[in-house]
């Protein structure tokens, strides 16, 4: 689970992006449903951005390291457990073009060199989600 912490920066976003929308509002008296849309979209892009990267840190599959042989990943050419390789760092672009960088543990298959980034198959269709096309 997350922290109260990031809780917390979670609320602020929430609360700048209901701020930044009145202000917006007040600045664009008649804008359109679509104007209206696209710049409530612009603003949620950050908070939604935010939250998917502090969920996708949070989860359990995000260190190799910390768990016990036999329940680290299993290569996907050999099949042998993988070997935790230190940290490393991904940039993802979400929708609404926001860019998140994850650090994560990097797997790595010692009989067969193979490397797996992020390790674990859960994690993998969400991050895969990531650069699904929108708007
Ligand atoms: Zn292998």
């Amino acid at each position: 689970m997350w922290s109260l912490e990031t809780e917390a920066c979670w609320q602020l976003l929430v609360d700048e992006v209901m701020t930044g929308m009145k202000e917006w509002r007040i600045q664009h008296p008649r804008a359109t449903f679509q104007e209206i849309e696209a710049a409530l979209d612009a603003k949620l892009s950050k908070l939604r951005a935010r939250m998917l990267q502090d969920i996708l840190l949070a989860s359990k599959a995000a260190k190799v390291s910390d768990e016990v042989e036999g329940e680290r990943p299993n290569c996907p050419q050999c099949g042998q457990p993988m070997e935790s390789r230190g940290d490393e760092s991904r940039t993802l672009t979400t929708n609404y073009n926001q860019e998140l960088t994850l650090s994560r543990s990097y797997a790595h298959c010692p009989a067969c060199q193979a490397g797996l980034f992020p390790p674990r198959r859960g994690t993998q269709a969400v991050v895969g989600g990531l650069h699904s096309e929108r708007g």
